[in-house]
């Protein structure tokens, strides 16, 4: 059916998150046009091709040969909140109803239900009612009896979709749920504390939703963790990728296990609250260095011993200028693995690698701030934080 559906559609419909209308007018110009950028990148990165991507009456009409292919990936841009293939005809009448009429015959099959829709801006003489009347009665005239087709307004097998804008209209049937959210670099970047398991990924995926293009950070924790663990992170980072076209696609992977060992000769029961709150200091250090605005992190309250309501408080003085930011901070772990599956991580970050072997068998879940940081006198914290800054390798993937 796509190839037909091909041979009929030229053009995608591109609705905007509803939120994007609540803009001011400038703020919301500004989004356009970021929204645009990303629209063409994704297409460009696909090679779908398009002749042009026009913004009208609050919408985005893409011209495409291949528009079902263009919709679903379309689908994928944040700031998007559907999409529809759909054939352009003119604001005439009788041209509405013969290019619906195709349609039709390609979409309804024996035993359907069906429902006509109309949406009209500008001025042609007939109404949105007109078009419902009219397009339903000549449907059924003409394959109402060949096929034993019911009009359902309510819950219908087709529908057909007509959007007369001024002398232009557009016919379409299906309306394709994308991924909402706000155009992906209308705010500043976050330094991503990025893990490659269940929990970072989606964490960053939630800002970026929100505009926020993400640094992702990895540290590799070897030799108390290794190859597969570094590994499993870069390909979850390729997944969020996906998400972020036209964006960089560098993973930054700090050297960590040095660190670890030291932070390991201090109060053993703090290793994860002293190897967390270096990390914290070295995203700090990187956020100042890209212009960032603050870290995201896959913490969730009580998920994990260091992730308390008392050790996110000691987590949290390990940083100064810039803000934590922990968007899975009240979700479930369930309520995490399905935004993980929604969006392509789960699968990549569940595949098995190595866990952390200086874990100590009993963390502290309720940290006293004065013994971290006497623990922390014994360690030489600007030498540690210089030295994993020093050995950062960028990856481009
Ligand atoms: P995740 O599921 O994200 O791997 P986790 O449940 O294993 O996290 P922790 O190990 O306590 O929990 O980590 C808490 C947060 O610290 C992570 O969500 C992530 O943001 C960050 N983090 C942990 N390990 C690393 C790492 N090796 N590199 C970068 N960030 C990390
Ligand atoms: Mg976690």
């Amino acid at each position: 059916m796509e190839t037909s559906l091909n041979t009929v559609y030229d053009s995608v419909i591109i609705h905007f998150s509803g939120e994007l209308w609540l803009k001011k007018l400038w703020t919301r110009k500004y989004y356009e046009k970021r929204l645009a950028r990303n629209l063409k990148q994704t297409l460009k990165h696909y090679n779908v091709p398009y002749s042009e991507l026009v913004r009208r009456h609050g919408r985005f009409y893409l011209k495409t040969d291949s528009a079902v292919e263009a919709a679903n990936k379309l689908a994928r841009v944040f700031g998007i909140s559907s999409v529809s293939p759909a054939a352009e005809t003119s604001s005439k009448l009788d041209e509405i109803i013969e290019k619906s009429l195709f349609l039709a015959g390609i979409l309804l099959k024996a035993g359907n239900t069906f429902a006509v829709k109309c949406k009209r801006v500008g001025k042609q003489g007939y109404s949105s009612s007109d078009v419902r009347k009219l397009l339903g009665q000549r449907v059924l005239d003409e394959f109402g009896e060949k096929l034993g087709l019911r009009v359902d307004l309510g819950n219908p097998d087709v529908v057909l979709g007509v959007e007369v804008r001024d002398n232009q209209a557009f016919v379409y049937s299906q309306v394709i749920e994308a991924v909402g959210g706000m155009p992906l670099g209308v705010q500043p970047k976050l330094v991503g504390l990025f893990s490659g398991g269940i929990d970072s990924p989606v964490g960053c995926w939630l800002v970026m939703k929100r505009g926020s293009p993400v640094v992702f950070v990895y540290f590799d924790n070897s030799p108390f963790t290794d190859e597969t663990t570094t590994q499993r992170a870069l390909n979850v980072a390729e997944v969020l990728f996906g998400w972020a076209i036209g964006f960089p696609r560098k993973v930054y992977v700090v050297q960590h296990g040095e660190n670890l060992k030291q932070i390991m000769q201090t109060n053993r029961k703090y290793s994860c609250l002293l190897c967390k709150r270096m990390m914290y200091r070295v995203a700090e250090r990187l956020a100042e260095q890209l212009r960032a605005e603050g870290i995201v992190t896959g913490e969730a309250i009580g998920e994990q011993a260091s992730q308390t309501v008392t050790n996110l408080r000691v987590l949290n003085a390990a940083v100064k200028e810039y803000p934590v930011h922990r968007p899975l901070l009240g979700f479930d772990k369930q309520e995490t693995e399905a935004i993980a599956r929604k969006i392509g991580t789960y699968e990549v970050s569940s595949k098995k690698a190595g866990a952390c072997t200086a874990v100590p068998y009993q963390p502290s879940t309720k940290a006293k701030m004065e013994d971290v940081l006497k623990a922390e006198e014994k360690l030489d914290i600007e030498a540690m934080v210089n030295r994993s800054l020093e050995s950062i390798k960028i990856v481009e993937l």
